[in-house]
């Protein structure tokens, strides 16, 4: 739903090929467009994939078909926060991290392995 209005969603999604390699999600907050710029060329250094997930809304796969009970949601990401989707594997990211965060005292990330 979108205020009063059905919309159709893709709620489709598989793996088509495994890489071997686990997914991370990192929740950024107080960092600048440029600081999340920074990172992703820094994790491409470090041969990690990365993708800008700030745009993504996920939600269960009850709300995907319309059934979610009332008071049920999926709140999206504070304005001041941005999502990141990594892939690679967990010392590349931590050294990845580390080097980004070093110059970025106020920053705060929260990183959960997906799969
Ligand atoms: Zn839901």
């Amino acid at each position: 739903m979108l205020g009063e209005q059905d919309f159709d969603v893709f709620d489709e999604l598989d793996k088509l090929v495994d890489s071997g390699l686990p997914t991370w999600q990192a929740i950024v907050t107080d960092a600048t467009n440029r600081d999340i710029s920074t990172l992703a060329d820094l994790a491409v250094s470090h041969s990690l994939g990365v993708d800008n997930w700030s745009g993504v809304r996920v939600m269960c796969a009850d709300c995907s078909r319309g059934d979610s009970p009332a008071g049920h949601g999926h709140p999206s990401a504070s304005s001041n926060q941005s999502v990141l989707g990594f892939a690679g594997s967990e010392t590349a990211l931590s050294a990845c991290l580390d080097e980004w965060l070093k110059a970025r005292k106020i920053v705060q990330v929260e990183i959960k392995k997906l799969w």
